[in-house]
C-alpha cells in the first residue's frame, strides 16, 4: 500500500471547565484568579466525612452544552469513581460519569478552512459527560520537592468525546474552535486554552482509505490550537514511518514535544492504568426530567452554526459570517448594528460588517483583544452605524470615516462630534465649489491653455488643486462635473 492510501482519523476528547460559582460537589468557591490553595474545604481536601452534593448550576451549564450539540439527555444517568493514586487527587479518587452519562450522541457543524467556509463538515459526538477536576502539580526542575495546589481540585468539567470523524489536523483544529465558540455563546466557561479551561487530548490513527480504521493512539495534554495541529500531524508522519516500515502501530499514550516536533510515547496499552471504576455509593443516580430540559433549552441562545445561516441570508459571504460568529461578543455587535441600521437603505449588512470586521476589529486586536461586546465596546454599534451613514451620504469621505473612526475608539467620542470638532466635512457645496474652482484655474491659465489644447491629463492636477485648497474635504463626486464645466465653459 503506498503511503497515499493512508486515511487519518482523529477523535477528540475535550475538557471544559465550567466557570460557576462553586465546584462540582461542594460548596467550595472556584475561581481560576486565586492564590495557589485558597480555594479548598474539607470535601476538597478528601478529609473523612465529607459527601459530594452535585452543583445545579454545573447540571443545567452541563444541559445547555447538550441541548446546543444535539446530544440526547439521558433522564437516568450515574456517577462512578475513578481511582489512581497522585499527590493532586487527595480523596484518591475521582468522581466522574463512566458508563452513564448525561448525554449521548449529537455532533456540531465545522466551518471550512479559510476561503472555503462554506465547505463544512459535520463531527458527531459519542457521548458528554460531568465530572470533578483533580489539582495541579508543579514540578520544580531540579528540586527534590514538587509543589501541589488544590484550587481546581474538584472544579465541574465537562468532557466532550467526539467520534473519530476527523479527517486532518486542519479540520480538528477548527473543530475545537467550534466548540470553544458554542461554550462561549452559552457562556458556561472561559474556555481559555492558555489557563487550561478548556483542554484536549487527540486520538489518531492512520488505516487504509475507505477500508478499517487503524490503531489509535492518543496524544495528552494539547493546551493550544497550534500544538493540537502540530502534534497531530507529528503522530501522523510517526505513524506513516511505522507502517511504511511494515511495524505495527500499537495502542499508546503519547506526550508532545513541542522544542522538537515529535511525539513520544509515554505508555503503552498493556500498562494502561486500572482505574478500578465502580458505582459512586454516595450519590443516588442523577435524574433529569423533561420539564428541566424545557427551561435549560428556552435559555439557550442563538448559536454561532445558526448565526452564519442567517448571516448569509443577508447576502454576507460564508467568510464574513465565520469571522462575525467565531466570537459571540462581535456578532453581538454585529446584530445590535443592524437593528440600529434597520430602516437605513443606504446601510446594508455587507457595508456594516465590512466596516466592523475590517477598521473596527483590527483596532480591537491591537487593543489587545478589548472587547467588542456591545455596552463595552468603546465604539458603541449605534455610533459605527453613524459613522457609516455619514459616509454612505457623502458628508465624510471614506478616508475621514477610517481617521473619525480612530479618533472615536481612542477617545470614545461619537463620530459626528468629532466630524464638527475636527472639520472631517466634504465640501459638497456647490457655490462654495464653485467658487474654487474658479480660482484655481485663474491661478493655473497655462495648464487651462494646455488642457483646452488636448491634453486631458491636466485633470488631475486640477482636481489636486482644489483638493488643496480644500485640505482634501471636497467631495469629488461633486467637484468633478463641476470642474468639467467650468473649463468648458473657459473652452468656448
Ligand atoms: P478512552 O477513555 O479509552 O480514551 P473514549 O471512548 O473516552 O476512550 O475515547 C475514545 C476516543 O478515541 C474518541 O474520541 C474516539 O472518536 C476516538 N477513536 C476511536 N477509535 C479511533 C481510531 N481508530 N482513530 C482515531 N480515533 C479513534
Ligand atoms: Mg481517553
Amino acid at each position: 500500500m503506498s503511503a497515499r492510501d493512508y486515511q487519518p482519523v482523529i477523535g477528540l476528547e475535550v475538557h471544559c471547565q465550567l466557570n460557576t460559582a462553586s465546584k462540582m460537589f461542594t460548596g467550595c468557591p472556584s475561581r481560576t484568579d486565586a492564590a495557589p490553595n485558597e480555594l479548598t474545604d474539607p470535601y476538597t481536601l478528601g478529609l473523612p466525612g465529607t459527601l459530594p452534593v452535585p452543583n445545579k448550576a454545573a447540571v443545567e451549564y452541563a444541559l445547555r452544552m447538550a441541548i446546543a450539540t444535539d446530544s440526547t439527555i439521558q433522564p437516568v444517568s450515574r456517577w462512578a469513581r475513578k481511582h489512581y493514586f497522585y499527590p493532586d487527587l487527595p480523596k484518591g479518587y475521582q468522581i466522574t460519569q463512566n458508563d452513564h452519562p448525561y448525554a449521548l450522541g449529537g455532533g456540531l457543524e465545522v466551518p471550512g478552512p479559510k476561503g472555503a467556509e462554506h465547505e463544512t463538515t459535520y463531527v458527531r459526538l459519542i457521548r458528554i459527560h460531568m465530572e470533578e477536576d483533580a489539582g495541579k502539580n508543579t514540578h520544580l526542575h531540579g528540586e527534590p520537592d514538587s509543589l501541589v495546589d488544590y484550587n481546581r481540585a474538584g472544579a465541574p468539567l465537562i468532557e466532550i468525546v467526539s467520534e473519530p470523524d476527523i479527517r486532518s489536523a486542519a479540520e480538528a483544529a477548527r473543530y475545537l474552535k467550534e466548540l470553544r465558540a458554542i461554550v462561549r455563546y452559552l457562556g458556561i466557561s472561559e474556555a481559555n486554552m492558555e489557563e487550561g479551561t478548556l483542554r484536549c487530548d487527540a486520538n489518531v490513527s492512520l488505516g487504509p482509505a475507505g477500508g478499517p480504521l487503524g490503531t489509535r493512539c492518543e496524544i495528552k495534554n494539547l493546551n493550544s490550537f497550534k500544538f493540537l495541529e502540530l502534534a497531530i500531524k507529528a503522530e501522523l508522519r510517526r505513524q506513516r514511518d511505522l507502517l511504511e516500515r511494515g511495524e505495527p502501530v500499537r495502542q499508546c499514550t503519547l506526550s508532545y514535544d513541542v522544542a522538537r516536533d515529535v511525539t513520544r510515547v509515554m505508555r503503552i496499552k498493556e500498562a494502561a492504568a486500572d482505574y478500578r471504576y465502580f458505582p459512586e455509593p454516595d450519590m443516588p443516580p442523577l435524574l433529569v426530567d423533561a420539564a428541566w430540559v424545557a427551561r435549560v433549552r428556552s435559555e439557550v441562545p442563538e448559536l454561532p452554526a445558526a448565526r452564519r445561516a442567517r448571516y448569509r441570508g443577508l447576502e454576507l459571504t460564508a467568510y464574513d459570517a465565520a469571522v462575525l460568529t467565531a466570537d459571540a461578543a462581535l456578532a453581538a455587535y454585529f446584530d445590535a448594528a443592524l437593528a440600529r441600521a434597520e430602516g437605513e437603505d443606504a446601510i446594508t449588512p455587507k457595508k456594516l460588517c465590512n466596516w466592523i470586521t475590517g477598521e473596527l476589529l483590527r483596532r480591537a486586536k491591537e487593543d489587545e483583544g478589548a472587547s467588542l461586546e456591545p455596552g463595552r465596546a468603546p465604539v458603541e454599534p449605534a455610533w459605527l452605524v453613524d459613522l457609516v451613514a455619514l459616509v454612505e451620504r457623502g458628508v465624510i469621505s471614506a478616508r475621514a470615516g477610517k481617521e473619525v473612526l480612530g479618533k472615536s475608539y481612542a477617545e470614545r467620542v461619537a463620530p459626528a462630534d468629532i466630524v464638527e470638532r475636527d472639520g472631517y466635512r466634504q465640501v459638497s457645496d456647490t457655490s462654495e465649489l464653485s467658487a474654487l474652482i474658479e480660482g484655481v484655474l485663474d491661478r493655473g491659465a497655462k495648464q487651462v491653455e494646455q488642457y483646452l489644447g488636448g491634453k486631458d491629463k491636466l485633470l488631475g492636477f486640477f482636481v489636486g488643486q482644489i483638493m488643496k485648497a480644500t485640505r482634501g474635504q471636497a467631495n469629488p463626486q461633486v467637484v468633478r462635473p463641476l470642474l468639467l464645466e467650468a473649463l468648458r465653459r473657459r473652452g468656448s
